[in-house]
């Protein structure tokens, strides 16, 4: 009998890992799934806790840890601009020795690690669509300075274990992701409008809206975990020496690029009971103005590409939300 391959979720009651504990267990794997619950929540896996192969462990990937994985899935940090900016130290802490964590017992225990950095390393681009080999424009000292220097850090992080020790990380820079299971209170701006129209409040657009974002769905984006996940090293090895990346990272997003106005009217189109008006608020410090990416690389790395449109992610996800009213 083969036995199941063993799979740690850092972050794993959060919005995206609780998708990926789903998806790890339909595909036969044992999860655990650690998380400190700080923007997550045990309601997003409560139905896993029965499951013989799933266990949960409270603990917060700052502190060093200890376990016998194939697979490690980094995804411990909280990712909405006002959580991650409630306690920036925390934060960047998160990130940076959360890594060190990751990457240490991968190290001692040969397991390969999936590391989720994020389009915020391109900070406000100057280069639109963002490439990977794009540096990025990034404010060190700004407000969300915490978020982007330490996912920026831990990728240095990622590239040295891996030059230095030939641990066998891969790393996801996530363009905007959104879906079933993010919380209510989560702050993103998806999130935000749905929660507002159909609660019937303002909907808050943030300077004139005419900033834009890429959307991606969550299920397109867990697609391109586990096809990155399964290649072999070798595979990964030559992509990255084949286009000079320096260390295996991807771009997973959805082009189609909307200004933040077009989003808050298309809510609105979708929740046409909804009384709430827009409201102009004053645009938060360091805000990209405009965000696309370029994925040219994973769709021949991983013969990938997003399949759900926005305005079908975005009426599956008022479907869920729509339960809470
Ligand atoms: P989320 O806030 O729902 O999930 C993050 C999870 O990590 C939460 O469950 C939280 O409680 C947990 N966590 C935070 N700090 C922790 C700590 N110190 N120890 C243990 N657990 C901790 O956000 P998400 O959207 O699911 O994001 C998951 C990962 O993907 C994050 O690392 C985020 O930076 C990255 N990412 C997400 C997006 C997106 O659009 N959703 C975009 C780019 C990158
Ligand atoms: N935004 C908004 N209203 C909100 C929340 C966000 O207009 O209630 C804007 C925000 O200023 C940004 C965009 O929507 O320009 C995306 O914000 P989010 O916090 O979802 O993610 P970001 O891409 O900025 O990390």
């Amino acid at each position: 009998m083969m036995l199941a391959k063993k799979a740690l979720v850092t972050g794993g009651a959060g919005f995206l890992g609780s998708h990926l504990c789903r998806r790890l267990l339909s595909l036969g794997y044992e999860v655990t799934a650690m998380d400190n619950l700080f923007t997550g929540t045990k309601n997003n896996i409560y139905d896993l806790l029965e499951e013989k192969r799933f266990s949960f462990v409270l603990h917060d990937v700052t502190q060093p840890f200890w376990g016998q994985f194939d697979e490690i899935y980094n995804l411990a940090c909280p990712a909405s601009p006002i959580h991650y900016q409630k306690n920036p130290v925390e934060t960047m802490k998160s990130s940076v020795l959360g890594m060190m964590n990751v990457l240490d017992l991968a190290l001692k225990t040969k397991a390969k690690v999936l590391h989720t950095s994020t389009s915020e390393i391109y900070g406000d681009p100057l280069v639109h669509p963002q490439v990977e080999s794009y540096w990025g424009n990034v404010n060190t000292i700004g407000i969300r300075s915490c978020y982007d220097e330490g996912k920026r850090c831990a990728e240095t992080l990622c590239a040295d274990y891996n030059r230095e020790y030939g641990v066998d990380v891969r790393m996801v820079r996530i363009f905007n992701t959104y879906g079933p299971n993010m919380h209510p209170k989560d702050g993103r701006v998806i999130s935000n409008f749905i929660m507002q129209a159909l609660a019937n409040k303002d909907i808050t657009l943030f300077g004139d809206g005419s900033q834009t974002r890429s959307f991606q769905y969550c299920d397109d984006l867990i697609n391109a975990f586990i096809k990155y996940m399964s290649l072999d090293r070798g595979v990964i090895d030559a992509f990255v020496e084949k286009h000079n990346l320096g260390a295996a990272v991807i771009n997973t997003g959805n082009p189609g690029e909307y200004t933040i106005r077009q989003l808050a009217e298309e809510t609105l189109k979708q929740i046409p009971e909804s009384t709430s008006k827009i409201v102009y608020e004053p645009l938060p410090k360091d805000d990209p103005k405009r965000r696309k990416p370029d994925i040219t690389l994973a769709k021949e790395l991983l013969d990938w590409e997003p399949s759900i449109p926005l305005q079908e992610g975005l009426s599956k996800t008022i479907a869920y939300f729509r339960k809470m009213f």
